[in-house]
């Protein structure tokens, strides 16, 4: 059984002391939530500044630690970006590669997403590889060839078992910090396309991967997203920022 996955991705937000307040809420509310096959994991995804501080908070908690963004490059001349042995020696375990974000506002191709995930892996970093359509894209018709070209770049580079150490998560751009979730069935259907997609390759390896979804999720629609039989767990942007938020969506999570 695949095991749900609640993650943080606090994007440019936060400084010390929020970061503080918000790392030591989150810890506090998981250690109440009881032990079971159902309580999800825990992932929280700072700002890179902050990195070694949160590593320090959440030691000996259940809460990992992982990156928004990774470079393709292990060392050299590019400034302003971040290695992943970088990120392997301030303790992350996961990056998100190709948020839609880094796509639309940073010009990352598909291509440059295989690299970054593809660098990520080598340095024992789960890649969580964020795939998902605009609205125009889904008004077309184009979602499933969309999320299709994205998958096909990771795959054509790193083959079809790398999946299987990597996490996928769907996001629809429309339904990105701006209160328009999609409905379950809605993602329920991208998250099986992918799988079925992933399955015509290798069927262990589509059955076994973590598809989390993405977009607006909050504490009173994640048990109807998480509950669906293809979505793993979620990647959580705005609702990651307060405590009784994000915890609200780890409950909703540990009740299913
Ligand atoms: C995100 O940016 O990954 C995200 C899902 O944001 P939000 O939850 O705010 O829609």
């Amino acid at each position: 059984m695949r095991k749900i996955l609640v993650a943080g991705n606090w994007k440019m937000n936060g400084d010390s002391a929020a970061n503080s307040e918000l790392i030591g809420g989150i810890i506090s509310g998981l250690s109440g939530i009881a032990d079971s096959a159902a309580k999800p994991d825990v992932l929280v995804c700072p700002p890179f500044p902050y990195l070694a501080a949160v590593r320090e908070q959440i030691a000996g908690s259940d809460v990992q630690l992982g990156a928004q963004n990774v470079s393709e490059h292990p060392s050299g001349a590019h400034t302003g970006e971040t290695s992943p042995a970088m990120l392997q020696e301030m303790g992350c375990t996961y990056a998100l590669v190709g948020h839609s974000e880094r796509r639309a506002l940073y010009g990352e191709t598909s291509e440059q997403v295989a690299a970054k995930f593809a660098a990520a892996l080598a340095a024992g970093i789960t890649p969580v590889l964020c795939v998902g359509e605009t609205l125009q894209q889904r008004e077309a018709g184009n979602t499933e060839a969309v999320i299709n070209e994205q998958l096909a770049a990771v795959v054509d580079n790193s083959g079809i078992g790398a999946i299987a150490s990597a996490v996928i998560a769907y996001e629809p751009v429309w339904a990105i910090g701006t209160g328009m979730t999609a409905t379950p069935d809605q993602a329920q259907d991208v998250h099986r396309f992918i799988r079925v997609v992933l399955e015509a390759q290798d069927a262990d390896v589509a059955a076994g991967v973590q598809i989390l979804y993405g977009g607006s999720v909050k504490g009173d629609n994640a048990a109807g997203l998480f509950g669906m039989p293809d979505i793993d767990g979620g990647l959580i942007g705005g609702a990651s920022l307060q405590a009784a938020d994000f915890l609200a969506i780890v409950e909703a999570a540990a009740t299913l």
